[in-house]
């Protein structure tokens, strides 16, 4: 969601942007060195109320002046959509839409895979373990961590060694591996927890359509194979095990009573959830020098993946 953003300006407007580009271009470097990447693009926002739909206008209106392409789908030709089979039945009480053709979903998890992948080519060293220490040491810093168990014990070793630059990414944990070095550090960093759970579903076989559909915040992802990812909850929390199946789950899955009926009949195959690392009293994400060689990137809250990109590349220029 980049070009449907509300701003027009700001730090969160740009990152968006240059991710936008980023994902593009990231996508045909990835694809000439023998990566298979998808990004599929399309995005249905659509109105609740006629409130939203002004808005929506308003903004197609706006991007028109900036080149972004945006186009307003009224009621009526978002019933010749639904009739002629371009879209499925929608959830009850939309009054009209927004299609954003440049907008889209991708799969964090195949990307990621690639690009781990790829780093390695370039020379990334990846090293499994738990960092519990970070320690400055003259010009440079010393990283401790616990490596995986080499004995039948299971025992875990103990490593150090010594980088020029530390890019912090450890999500909620940053906090925790900060505390240390707080007197140090000018501002004060905390991330508090939001769990989200997010269900695949199997459709109905005659329900198919191109391009993701947002509805009251909520995504419905079209997967091949007539899946459907359809996320997330947004449940403040403060330790794992209070995920399940919560009336936020069960709110998400019925669209809060306005579910069409093919959605009410979807099987449910899988459902995974996550904590979203919040910044508090400060605007998501938290991309900062604390010191000389050491950056935070974190607190990317719901966007973390949307805004992997130009996040990778603000730690790059100011290496
Ligand atoms: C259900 C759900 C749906 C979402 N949907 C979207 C979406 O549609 N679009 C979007 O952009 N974002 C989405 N997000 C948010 C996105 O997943 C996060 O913003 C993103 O994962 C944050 O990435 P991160 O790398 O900063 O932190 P994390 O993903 O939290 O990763 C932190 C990593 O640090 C590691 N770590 C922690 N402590 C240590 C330590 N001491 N030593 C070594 N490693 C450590 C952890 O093991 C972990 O791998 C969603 C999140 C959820 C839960």
């Amino acid at each position: 969601m980049a070009n449907v953003f509300q701003r027009s300006s700001g730090r969160n407007w740009r990152l968006r942007q240059q991710s936008l580009a980023l994902f593009e271009q990231w996508r045909q470097e990835l694809e000439a060195t023998g990566f298979e990447v998808t990004i599929q693009r399309g995005l249905w926002m659509l109105a609740n109320s006629s409130n939203q739909f002004e808005k929506q206008q308003a903004l197609a209106e706006k991007r028109k002046k900036e080149n972004i392409k945006l186009e307003i789908v009224d009621p009526i030709q978002l019933n010749n959509f639904v009739n002629s089979g371009r879209l499925p039945e929608l959830p009850q009480g939309v009054c009209g839409a927004l299609w954003s053709e440049f907008d889209g979903q991708l799969d964090p998890k195949q990307w990621m895979q690639a690009l781990l992948e790829s780093g390695e080519n370039y020379g990334l060293q990846i090293i499994d373990g738990l960092v519990n220490q970070l320690k400055q040491d003259g010009g440079s810093w010393q990283v401790s961590w616990l490596g995986g168990s080499n004995d039948q014990n299971n025992e875990k070793y103990s490593e150090n060694r010594k980088f020029d630059v530390i890019l912090l990414c450890s999500g909620l944990a940053s906090t925790e591996l900060l505390k240390p070095l707080a007197e140090d550090i000018s501002i004060a960093i905390t991330l508090q927890p939001v769990i989200g759970q997010a269900l695949e579903l199997q459709l109905p076989t005659d329900i198919n359509w191109q391009g993701s559909i947002n509805w009251d915040g909520i995504n419905l992802v079209p997967r091949p194979g007539g899946r459907l990812w359809l996320g997330a909850t947004l449940e403040p929390a403060q330790t794992a095990s209070e995920m399940g199946a919560t009336k936020e789950l069960q709110a998400m899955q019925h669209l809060k009573g306005a579910a069409p009926e093919w959605l009410k009949q979807a099987q449910v195959l899988r459902k995974w959830q996550g904590v979203r690392a919040q910044p508090l009293g400060r605007t998501a994400p938290i991309l900062e020098q604390l010191l000389p060689g050491l950056m935070i990137l974190a607190g990317h809250y719901r966007n973390g993946i949307l805004l992997g990109p130009a996040s990778a590349a603000w730690a790059a220029a100011n290496i």
